[in-house]
């Protein structure tokens, strides 16, 4: 049975699907107005593990993504500017262009990190009636009044507004509280479902609404969104700790003010990467990208393995150092698996298939579930079993593991340098075969003896 940590109800609870093995599952996703950093991929890879094992232990889940092209204002509190209108200031190209650019750079870093596709991927602008109609529901039960700038949602007629945070959390809130917050609402928590664009100016995005000119608020695509594609109540809701607090509050307020039934039954949150003992992020300057990662000799797929050393709900840190350490591992993981890939299949071996899913179970507990697979290399199993377990872990892990491509693609310098070191090793010239392999090695590959001959794999 998957137990999973439950942020609405505060502990681990047995997964109950409305629908099994069917899993409906909404990940919020990402701003696209400028590169996504390492830490937001965290909880895009956390959210591939979720899907893998949900796979793995015999669901089928349905994964809709979010892309938010519009109504991200640069404040939480629904002040500042339009996010997309900023990358557009920054870069001199339409909005439009800004989110269509900052879209694929996603897509294509989510590739490099072997995150499987949304099963949807829907983009706020393309459901922008279902938002105005899902904000008409709402003002039709009264949870809506208007100010100058906009619609605003009362979150003091929702009586469990806020269910989804604790103590601390409520607390957090009101320390970090504006003061020069919006004077026209009426409460500090009211949040924005539709803003006005402001008079005499024109915006680059911007759409007609029975309350006139201008954009959704930021919480509302979301409601929409999954209750369009998922149905009013559907199974999990995901996303990063910091959206507890706002978003997924506002979330739920808007969602279930408009349904009157549970909107998402279990929420989970993953925790922060921090970089220099603070969560990595874009406003703060300390940030790295996937290509910053790339630049300086990683895989993608070594920050991977990094996330995987850390439960998702405790705090990881980034450094050069550890990422190091992580790339080691990696790479000693498939050596591993690319010794035994000529080994004839066996069935899987039980015991260390059924701790892996034990831990998957266990809220994803992926450090536990990296030192089951630590535990099957290093063990005494035939080599047929213990490659079946592994291609098997693989479909979660998704570490490339068992990719041959790489051998195959070799470079022409590297395969002259290949067959020099065999014709050495023939001549028993073991001083020139370890100069050449050396040689290999600074050139950023490793050197595989197997039984059809030497590979070179990249590191
Ligand atoms: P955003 O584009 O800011 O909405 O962020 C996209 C996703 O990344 C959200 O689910 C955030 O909660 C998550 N996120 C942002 N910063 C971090 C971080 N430092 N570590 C982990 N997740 C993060
Ligand atoms: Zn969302």
């Amino acid at each position: 049975m998957v137990r999973l940590y439950n942020s609405l109800t505060r502990t681990k609870e047995d997964l109950d699907a409305l629908c099994a093995p069917k899993v409906g599952l909404y990940t919020c996703g990402p701003t696209v107005y400028n590169d996504q950093h390492v830490g937001n991929y965290r909880t895009y890879v956390f959210e591939d593990i979720l899907v893998r094992a949900l796979k793995l232990l015999g669901y089928v889940p349905n994964r809709v993504m979010n892309i938010t092209d519009v109504g991200h204002l640069t404040s939480q509190g629904d002040e500042g500017e339009d996010k997309m209108e900023v990358g557009s200031a920054r870069e001199g190209k339409s909005a439009w262009e800004i989110a269509k650019f900052y879209t694929e750079a996603f897509l294509a870093d989510c590739r490099d990190l072997n995150i499987l596709p949304a099963d949807i991927l829907c983009r706020a602008t393309d459901h922008i009636p279902e938002q105005i109609a899902l904000i008409q529901r709402l003002e039709a039960k009264g949870f809506v009044y208007k100010t100058s700038d906009g619609l605003y949602f009362d979150t003091a007629k929702l009586p469990d507004y806020g269910k989804l945070m604790t103590r601390e959390h409520v607390e957090g809130l009101r320390s970090g509280a504006r003061v020069e917050a919006n004077a026209e609402k009426k409460h500090i928590t009211d949040f924005a479902l539709w803003k006005f664009s402001p008079a005499g100016t024109k915006r680059q995005m911007e759409w007609d609404s029975p309350w006139g000119k201008g954009f959704p608020g930021w919480h509302i695509e979301c409601s929409a969104m999954a209750m369009r594609f998922l149905g009013e109540t559907f199974d999990i809701h995901c996303g990063g700790v910091d959206h507890i607090t706002i978003h997924h509050t506002n979330e739920i307020a808007q969602s279930e003010g408009a349904t009157g039934k549970p909107f998402a039954k279990v929420w989970m949150h993953s925790e922060f990467l921090l970089m220099n003992n603070a969560k990595m992020a874009k406003s703060s300057g300390g940030f790295v990208r996937l290509s910053d990662l790339k630049g300086r000799g990683f895989s993608p797929l070594d920050y991977r393995y990094h996330c995987f050393t850390a439960h998702y709900r405790k705090q990881l840190d980034f450094t050069w150092e550890t990422l190091e350490a992580s790339k080691t591992s990696r790479r000693r993981l498939k050596e591993a698996c690319l010794m035994l890939k000529d080994e004839p299949s066996k069935p899987n071996c039980a015991e260390y298939a059924a701790r892996f899913k034990d831990a998957l179970c266990d809220d994803l507990n992926m450090p536990a579930a990296m030192a089951v697979v630590w535990d099957a290399v290093k063990s005494d199993l035939p080599g047929g079993a213990k490659r079946s377990f592994l291609e098997e872990a693989e479909t979660v892990l998704a570490l490339d593991l068992f990719r041959k491509d790489v051998e195959e693609a070799v470079d022409p310098e590297i395969a002259k340098l290949l067959a020099a070191r065999d014709d050495a090793r023939k001549r028993k010239d073991f001083t020139e075969a370890d100069r050449i392999r050396k040689v290999i090695d600074q050139l950023g590959y490793v050197v595989m003896d197997g039984m059809a001959g030497a590979k070179a794999v990249k590191k």
